[in-house]
């Protein structure tokens, strides 16, 4: 890696109290991972597994930590605190411009949040989902809308500034008034930040099984995305200012996290499952837990797989991911970091879209954007792209 390098680092803690009916993400139940002490086995692996990275972070200016999941509020305050001051180590974490944990309502108590701010976490993340108890029973959520506004409120007196809500559409049984309620109210409480996004039902999970079996009715495209639009012009009269596909902040308060991945810029993931970007290699921790801890007891990388990105494909990479965002791609950025002509290159592919009203290009053909109806064809656009 390069000297001083900025850097985004995630934290995977894979435990929930439950789990949802339509999640793939790699989480066990905390209850049973409590049982047979494997929370404390997966903390000291995963220390150890920062231990191994000590150089790159030592070199590096981390400007984000997310610390993802997962439920991270599942587990006691302690173990975050613990991560923290291991990574500390390595690393001051001066440079630290954004730090975030994601929660969930009904998990926090007054240990956890002492713990996360003597962390340093500034930013927390919490999913609300809906506003309507029924649907959030539905998908299998452990909380109602009444906890979720405890919760907030309890984050809030604590002095947490920045907040992000997640909020979800598309969900079975739901209607485009059930989604208005849930996002009006949610901007009533004036977080800094929402991110609305659309179900997906993910093979293997409870949910897949039940759209299989026809047991679930979804919303069809035309009312999703309806409920998209609804969503994005509400919010927006309410002052969120829509950054990306699926994410809206006041002012200045856009995720520096989420822009790292976005802005196509380096990463490392530590945990399970975790993901990481740098130096031109894409690389992946073993999802499986006996896996990664065997791997890591063994003193070597949990990493199961490491693909090495050449140029053009980090290229369609950026274009894509930068894609996502309302800013667009600025033109001489690309140009300079892939010594190359891109209005030449792709002229052909953006005179179309051009015509076909799914992008624009602005600031004296500088800056290359989505069109809402581009946001709505997005795949379309980037497959225009590919090499
Ligand atoms: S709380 Fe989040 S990570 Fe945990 S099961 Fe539900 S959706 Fe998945």
């Amino acid at each position: 890696m390069e000297e001083n390098k900025n850097l985004g680092l995630y934290i995977h803690i894979p435990f929930c109290v439950e789990k949802c009916l339509y999640c793939d993400f790699v989480s066990y139940k905390v209850s049973d991972a409590e049982k047979h002490k494997s929370i404390e086995t997966y903390i000291k692996a995963l220390k150890e597994e920062i231990s191994f990275y000590k150089d790159e972070l030592g070199r590096a200016h981390i400007k984000t930590i997310f610390i993802g999941g997962g439920t991270p509020s599942s587990i006691e305050g302690r173990y975050i605190l613990e991560i923290v001051n291991h990574l500390k180590q390595f690393n001051p974490l001066t440079a630290l411009e954004e730090f975030t944990i994601e929660v969930n309502p009904g998990t926090l108590n007054e240990e956890k949040i002492n713990a996360y701010l003597s962390a340093g976490i500034n930013r927390v993340s919490m999913g609300v989902q809906s506003s309507r108890d029924s649907l959030l029973k539905s998908i299998g959520r452990i909380h109602t809308f009444n906890e979720f506004l405890t919760t907030y409120h309890g984050i809030r007196e604590k002095g947490f500034r920045n907040i992000n809500l997640d909020m979800m559409f598309g969900l079975p049984g739901q209607t485009l008034e059930d989604v208005l309620h849930t996002v009006k109210i949610l901007a009533d409480l004036m977080p800094e930040h929402i991110s609305a996004y659309s179900l997906k039902i993910e093979e293997g999970t409870p949910m897949y099984r039940l759209y299989e079996s026809g047991a679930l009715v979804l919303p069809d495209e035309a009312t999703e995305r309806d409920m998209y639009r609804v969503i994005c012009k509400e919010l927006e009269t309410r002052g969120y200012h829509q950054y990306e596909i699926s994410n809206f902040a006041k002012e200045g308060l856009e995720s520096r996290h989420n822009l790292t991945y976005w802005r196509n810029e380096p990463y490392l993931g530590f945990g399970v499952a975790a993901h990481s970007k740098m130096d031109s290699v894409r690389f992946n921790n073993y999802s499986n837990m006996m896996a990664y801890t065997s791997a890591i007891e063994k003193g070597n990388k949990p990493v199961e797989e490491e693909i090495q990105i050449d140029e053009s494909e980090d290229l369609f990479e950026t274009i894509i991911l930068g894609l996502r965002l309302n800013e667009g791609l600025e033109i001489e950025a690309i140009n300079a970091a892939y010594n190359m002509d891109f209005l030449s290159m792709y002229q052909e592919a953006i005179s179309r879209l051009e015509e076909q009203g799914l992008i624009v290009m602005s600031e004296g053909r500088n800056r290359m954007s989505l069109t809402d109806r581009g946001r709505d064809l997005s795949n379309q656009v980037f497959l225009a792209f590919m090499a």
